[in-house]
């Protein structure tokens, strides 16, 4: 019997980003087809939504032991990844059949709902200093409550490959100018950046219609050395899923936004898709 509450009206809306993202509802429902598969979701926190009631935050694991874990959804601007993971179930579903597989596909569904790239207390919604020895309390309940998830109740296993799929909205910073369109990684984890996984990345993106940027500065004033950043310490999840939980390769993914739709959201959702047959090996 299912028991989870009605999803808030606001679920069933188009969010007016300028970019065409479908409602929550729809990439909800999209994923409800893991739980129909015999995969487990848990509602790891939730945020609050305009109209009443909450916007669930979930995770779908298709084991109790984790290999492999994918991301999306962190940045409120960066709808492609989400979309991207709704889109995937089919395939997940038959990966999830051999390999331990946990997805968290939109963890900040407040942000993507009003195009914002924190949640509603303004910090990152999986800020994990607080448990990289930086911080003395999470930045938002959301932090708290993923992280904590993430560290102890999500069976993640030491050297899990992980797949955090951002974009990178630099209009948010106005200022900052990178000219032309295209992707870059970040990798963190022992050994993660000639892992076989993180090559047949560089190989993808390298080749599709976002291609790797070989060298700049990103508006975070890090060095993209061959469309990379190696072992960055920015207390996102990654870094705790590296360094606390020994995952490798844990691989993070961006392309240059100069505006929500440029370039054009059903084009990146393409690469993304693109990206998870490639961190598979499909
Ligand atoms: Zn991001």
């Amino acid at each position: 019997m299912n028991l989870r509450p009605a999803l808030p009206s606001d679920c069933g809306l188009v969010p007016p980003s300028g970019d065409g993202r479908p409602p929550i509802a729809e990439i909800l429902a999209s994923l409800d087809a893991l739980g129909a598969a015999g995969w487990q979701e848990t509602e790891i926190a939730s945020q609050p939504a305009p109209s009443g009631g909450a916007l669930p935050i979930r995770a779908y694991a298709s084991t109790a032991a984790v290999d492999a874990v994918l991301i999306g959804g962190i940045h409120g601007r960066e709808p492609a990844g989400a979309i991207a993971l709704a889109r995937y179930v089919p395939r997940l579903i038959e990966r999830g059949r051999r390999l331990g597989l946990l997805v968290m596909p939109l963890l900040n569904p407040w942000g993507y709902l009003h195009h914002a790239r924190y949640g509603p207390a303004g910090q990152s919604v999986s800020d994990s200093d607080h448990l990289l020895g930086r911080t003395a309390a999470p930045a938002c309940p959301e932090a708290g409550a993923i992280t904590d998830f993430v560290v102890h109740r999500a069976g993640i296993r030491p050297g899990s490959a992980v797949l955090d799929l951002h974009e990178d909205p630099i209009y948010e910073a106005p200022d900052y100018r990178f000219d032309g369109f295209g992707s870059y990684l970040y990798f963190i984890g022992e050994g993660a950046s000639d892992h076989p996984v993180s090559r047949r990345m560089r190989r993808c993106l390298a080749g599709s219609a976002l291609p790797l940027v070989r060298s700049g500065v990103t508006r975070f004033g890090e060095q993209i050395v061959e469309g990379a950043i190696v072992d960055s310490a920015d207390g996102s999840i990654d870094e705790l899923l590296a360094r606390r939980l020994g995952c490798t390769p844990v691989i993070t993914v961006e392309n240059l936004l100069h505006a929500p739709d440029e370039p054009p959201l059903p084009g990146r959702v393409e690469v993304y898709v693109a990206v998870l047959d490639a961190f598979f090996g499909a």
